[in-house]
């Protein structure tokens, strides 16, 4: 794996890549590069390594520690159908704090400085049904580099189920979205298991854009972790009982997992606040990258100290966007410095206060953009950048 999503601020007009399409952004860095000089003197100041953080080997432990407990009591030791529900659920929940926490630091290489064990902790991914080969080409590159412009940004492309942004076009059912999606997202880790990853693989395309294909030890991986997947949700468990057991519990620990992951990653950019930025006919855009990232990125909750440990610091995803290097147990002291230095350039910083205040501001733009209204009302409310949403 050769990609590095970090500091992509003139991605396309740089890439040599010939499968990237030359979508630019304005070349002028000067705020990013003052965010970058002020965070680093913040990080030289108070004498921490911005990877390698013992408190993230712990916390990596006791996750791993939750999940593989919880998953021997489910298979082997849960005595009734209760007990082994709310086994389910913690699983479940173990299962998306292995994605929120260990894969997505491991894959952004802002675990460690060491390459290998920032490739350990991204195969997290492969254990839980995930291909972590293909999710740096759909997350780290085309989500991190395309925030939020339909046609580029994979993660808001739900296909015909739902309209994500006003660039898409708008079908009858979507007047309902703002229902039917939430259940739906509970069934995105279930697609992803056994559709996604397939279909991306056979096709050579996440969501409408080509990716290289993985060879060698990539592909070798891909297959290493699925089989190590499919063995242990359906597998090992049909050796201990009844195949509607096992799809009912696989369902039930991968809704639970879905579902989270879902919920965390929309309230970072399919919020009211959030840009969806057009490029013109030459496929540029009139803002320069980390302006770009700051309009189309909203922080939630950052005083909630344990939605923040339990989600890997993705209430702070202004911060993680700008630098995804960055270990996430360090983003409260980097969103000082650029919360800072945003109102100090009269730039938009864009907050909402609590999870529940993201969560409504979600189901609002849902229910606004499955209206059926005329284009261009619908795009300009949404296109205004609020200098700071709460709520
Ligand atoms: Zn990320």
């Amino acid at each position: 794996m050769s990609l590095d999503s970090s500091h992509r601020e003139t991605a396309g007009a740089s890439s040599t890549d010939p499968l990237e399409e030359r979508l630019t952004f304005s070349g002028d860095n000067t705020f990013h590069r003052e965010l970058r000089r002020r965070v680093e003197a913040e990080f030289k100041r108070t004498g921490t390594s911005q990877r390698d953080s013992p408190r993230m080997y712990l916390k990596t432990a006791v996750i791993l520690a939750v999940f593989a407990l919880s998953y021997v009591a489910l298979v082997f030791f849960a005595a009734n159908a209760w007990q082994a529900v709310a086994i389910g659920i913690v699983l479940g929940t173990a299962t998306a704090g292995i994605g929120f926490n260990i894969m997505h630091d491991g894959g952004h290489q802002s675990y460690s400085a060491h390459r290998g064990v920032n490739r350990l902790m991204a195969l997290a991914l492969d254990l839980v049904g995930g291909s972590s080969y293909i999710w740096q080409w759909k997350h780290a590159r085309f989500h991190h580099t395309w925030v939020n412009v339909a046609g580029h940004d994979s993660d808001i492309d739900l296909g015909v189920l739902g309209r994500l942004s006003p660039l898409q076009p708008r079908r009858p059912w979507h007047r309902w979205q703002h229902i039917y999606l939430w259940p739906l997202y509970g069934v995105t880790a279930i697609r992803w298991h056994l559709y996604g990853d397939f279909r991306d693989m056979i096709t050579g395309t996440v969501g409408e854009r080509p990716f290289a294909r993985p060879r060698g030890w990539d592909l070798a991986g891909f297959a290493l972790g699925k089989l190590v997947f499919f063995t242990l949700a359906f597998g090992l468990p049909l050796f201990f009982h009844s195949i509607g057991m096992v799809l009912v519990f696989y369902t039930l620990v991968s809704a639970v997992a879905g579902l989270l992951l879902a919920l965390v990653f929309q309230m970072a950019h399919v919020v009211e606040p959030a840009a969806f930025p057009v490029p013109d006919e030459a496929l540029r855009l009139d803002t320069p990258w980390a302006i770009h990232q700051l309009q189309t990125t909203v922080d939630f909750a950052r005083d909630n100290r344990a939605l923040s440990w339990f989600i890997g610091g993705l209430n702070f995803q202004i911060e993680h966007h700008l630098f995804p290097r960055i270990s996430h147990v360090h983003y409260p002291k980097v969103a000082r410095v650029v919360e800072a230095a945003c109102r100090e350039h009269g730039v938009p910083y864009l907050v909402h206060r609590s999870f529940a205040a993201g969560i409504a501001s979600h189901y609002r733009l849902l229910k606004r953009l499955g209206r059926p209204v005329v284009a261009e009302l619908d795009i300009v409310p949404v296109l205004i950048a609020v200098p700071v949403a709460t709520g």
